[in-house]
């Protein structure tokens, strides 16, 4: 089955009613007929559900999409994203390994690799996401794991997933993609040699600003330690989320297809406009890594960012004359976003630890919505106008 097909069709065997539909299991337990299938279930003879923190019709829904989507051989479905990645690091590190990433990663991810991950005894080196001979030279005796994210967050940069996956292989690291901003339906880093890909499915896979949830995609070996670390530690899916995510992948191809070709004309009508220093859209060619994004990615995505020249007051004023366009802490949705890091999300860092990041003082993300693209662009102009 094609990606498109898999999302689509891939769906739990229908009960007695007939339904086309995948029904809501609001069930926490599952019962068992007699004493022997239950013990056979409890000693994993069987793929039965037994407990909803451990597995559920429509949490494995989703999981069997997002795996056939991102290819990979397993997966497992948790409460949020930030779970995702935290399990990731929980099941498969230990005291005195350590962990290489790239500097700019979303800021809840740098937070537990900087502030949490350290009181286990676990040690983090960030490398720069644009200097790659920098990874190389980082890896130690003890590095166990290399964690990134494509683009990046907010900056827009491209790390090269052939010539990581080739390091990460080299020296017999787990490869660890933070693959949401992307999706699998523009970026499949298993085809690059990743190991185990994580998502916030609160962005593009939900798409439409509704619920929290999280994924990990990966090699069987590593999804079953994963999978036993969250079964005992509990931070399991909904199954009323994965219903929704589950339906929103149904139509997550499409709705890229048309988030990235709205981004796209967006990026290429601003990218001259006299109040902007510089923006980035991962398929202009002013991209510095233009060939990397067009060699892994199908399409741009749905992010542009740019830099006013106004700075910090002219971020500001931006927003505050923004009629339409959304302020708001998410992304990928199908309202266009509008953020401004310096003054929000990463007001808490010092100047220049945001500069290290690339994260300038006028420096805007827009999450590109589905609405038509002259309204998104009409209402960026003329709150451009007026800093
Ligand atoms: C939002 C986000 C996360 C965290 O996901 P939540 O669902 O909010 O917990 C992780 N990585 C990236 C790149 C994100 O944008």
């Amino acid at each position: 089955m094609k990606q498109q097909t898999a999302a689509i069709r891939t769906q739990v065997p229908r009960t007695g009613e007939m339904e086309h539909s995948t029904p809501m299991f609001l069930t926490s337990s599952f019962c068992f007929d007699n004493a022997e299938d239950m013990r056979a279930a409890f000693a994993d003879e069987t793929d039965d559900n037994i407990y909803s923190r451990f597995s559920n019709p429509n949490v494995n829904e989703f999981v069997d999409k997002m795996v056939a989507l991102e290819g990979t051989e397993a997966g497992y479905a948790t409460a949020s994203g930030m779970s995702a990645v935290f399990a990731s690091f929980m099941a498969l590190l230990k005291k005195g390994d350590h962990l290489l990433s790239c500097n700019s990663i979303f800021g809840s991810t740098h937070t537990l690799l900087t502030k949490y991950l350290p009181k286990y005894g676990i040690d983090v080196t960030y490398v720069s996401a644009d200097k790659p001979e920098e990874w190389e030279a980082a890896i130690r005796e003890n590095t166990k794991m290399i964690y990134l994210e494509t683009p990046t967050n907010p900056g827009l940069d491209i790390i090269d997933l052939e010539w990581i996956g080739k390091l990460s292989r080299k020296h017999n690291l787990i490869l660890n993609v933070d693959n949401c901003f992307a999706t699998p339906v523009c970026q499949r880093p298993v085809e690059f040699g990743a190991d185990l890909i994580v998502h916030s499915a609160t962005k593009w896979i939900d798409g439409q600003g509704r619920v929290l949830g999280g994924v990990i995609c990966g090699k069987e070996s590593l999804i079953h330690d994963i999978y036993l670390f969250c079964r005992s530690s509990g931070p399991a899916l909904s199954p009323f989320n994965a219903w929704v995510l589950s339906k929103s992948l149904e139509t997550l191809d499409v709705r890229m297809e048309r988030h990235a070709k709205n981004a796209l004309h967006i990026a290429q009508e601003l990218e001259k406009h006299p109040a902007i220093n510089w923006l980035r859209y991962p398929f202009l060619p002013s991209h510095p890594q233009h060939a990397i994004a067009k060699k892994q990615m199908v399409n741009g995505g749905g992010i542009v960012c740019f830099e006013l020249k106004g700075g910090l007051e002219a971020g500001k004023t931006f927003l505050n004359n923004l009629k339409m366009l959304s302020l708001t802490a998410n992304l990928g949705d199908t309202r266009s976003i509008a953020s401004h890091p310096a003054s929000t999300t990463h007001a808490k860092l010092t100047e220049a630890e945001r500069l290290a990041v690339n994260i300038t003082p006028g420096l805007i993300r827009i999450s590109v919505g589905l609405e038509h693209v002259e309204d998104i662009l009409g209402d960026i102009l003329k709150a451009l106008e007026k800093v």
